[in-house]
């Protein structure tokens, strides 16, 4: 998945352009920025290749998804539905803005679970947030189905996912609002950097200002600008989206390169009895960022993950037992552990999710590895690999 493996001249070109300048903000000082303006060009660039009217540039994927939760009027005690398997910004976001994270499970696709999804519904929800982990993506159609009965609006996080697609259409743009994350270990990277997308110009106009203090970027005179509401500093600074717009230009590259290696290594794993692959919904082409198979049981993924790595295959993650993806050792969410009072309706309308029945996502996530696709691999190395962790597996199975 990580952009930075293929850093080159390019990047150094755009940045050098940059320090140049000596303007390393992206507003303002147009006598002096020599014609650069890095951020402009890199969302320009996104809003082609992701077919979008809007694309704004913020500082990091997390920031992303709490503008576009802003963006459209997301605020304290509503409630946003997102997956048990994902990462803890998902949750950061919605509570950034006293909003309630409600988990629902996920299923084969190790995304949301429509079904699920539709259940946990009420009056309070305004937005259903799918995470398209690991690069492939949720049953979109069947949630914007949903979204539009209930009157929700459909935002995807699609940070491991950017350049997949879903129906034709590039995985982000499908929602009301899609996300992406820039930072380091990303698909494409900014070092950190994110973005959010929409075709809705009053989300992205609120989303302009609310990421600049809520500064409404009419004239030329920065200090004499209007507030209509309230924001916050969420900006990319130049020489990040310099990088970006060196990486973004360099995308179909590594996707190519990251279908490559996965198929390789699919293959290879494909004629092992008690593999069973991710489901990847009708439609669907996934960034293959990862390679996620199912073993038969949860101790044999447990196995799994414990031989791989023995054998020096690096990078096969099991989730399941993870502190960061998966709902499980997000203890400072479920016991609410803060620096501070967070809004009354957290407290108020959290569920307790102690309590709360997951077995459907317990029964995929328990039994999910997922393998990071590397670009800088050589041929021989993914060949390899392949033979490696398919000997491996058979072993165990
Ligand atoms: C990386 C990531 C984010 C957050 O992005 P940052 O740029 O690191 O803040 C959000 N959601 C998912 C699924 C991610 O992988």
């Amino acid at each position: 998945m990580p952009g930075f493996e293929l850093f080159g001249d390019s990047e150094k070109k755009q940045v050098q352009d940059v320090l140049d300048s000596g303007v390393l903000m992206r507003y303002g000082f147009d006598g002096m920025r020599n014609g650069h303006w890095k951020a402009l060009e890199l969302e320009k660039a996104i809003s082609k290749r992701m077919q979008v009217e809007h694309t704004q540039l913020v500082s990091s994927g997390t920031a992303a998804l709490t503008i576009a939760m802003a963006s459209a009027g997301v605020g304290a005690g509503d409630e946003v539905i997102l997956p048990t398997f994902t990462f803890v910004a998902s949750f950061e976001a919605v509570l950034a803005l006293g909003a309630i994270p409600i988990l629902v499970d996920v299923d084969d696709t190790l995304t949301l679970n429509p079904a699920a999804v539709e259940k946990a519904i009420n009056k309070k929800t305004k937005v259903v947030m799918p995470v398209h982990m690991c690069g492939s993506m949720a049953h979109l159609e069947a949630l914007k189905a949903i979204c539009a009965k209930h009157n929700v609006l459909l935002l995807e996080d699609a940070c491991q996912a950017i350049g997949g697609s879903y129906k034709g259409k590039p995985l982000g743009s499908f929602g009301d609002l899609g996300c992406f994350s820039f930072d380091y270990v990303k698909t494409i990277t900014c070092g950190e950097g994110g973005a959010v997308i929409t075709n809705n110009s009053i989300f992205h106009k609120n989303a302009d200002h609310y990421s600049d203090h809520g500064h409404d970027h009419v004239g030329n005179n920065r200090g004499a600008e209007d507030h209509p509401f309230l924001g916050y500093n969420y900006r990319i600074s130049e020489l990040n989206a310099a990088v970006g717009v060196a990486q973004i230009g360099r995308l179909d590259e590594f996707l190519k390169i990251q279908e490559k290696h996965y198929t390789i290594l699919k293959n290879a794993l494909s004629s092992i009895h008690g593999i069973s692959f991710r489901a990847v919904p009708e439609g669907g082409v996934e960034n293959y960022s990862f390679l996620s198979f199912f073993m038969p049981t949860e101790e044999l993924a447990k196995k799994a993950s414990v031989e791989l790595a023995h054998a020096g295959l690096d990078a096969c993650f099991y989730w399941y037992d993870n502190n960061w993806h998966y709902y499980k050792k997000w203890s400072h969410l479920t016991n609410l552990t803060s620096l501070g009072k967070l809004p009354k309706e957290v407290y108020e309308q959290l569920p307790d999710y102690t309590k709360s029945d997951f077995s459907l996502s317990d029964h995929w996530v328990g039994r999910n590895i997922s393998c990071l696709i590397k670009l800088g691999w050589t041929k021989e190395e993914v060949k390899e690999r392949a033979m490696k962790m398919a000997i491996v597996l058979k072993n165990i199975i």
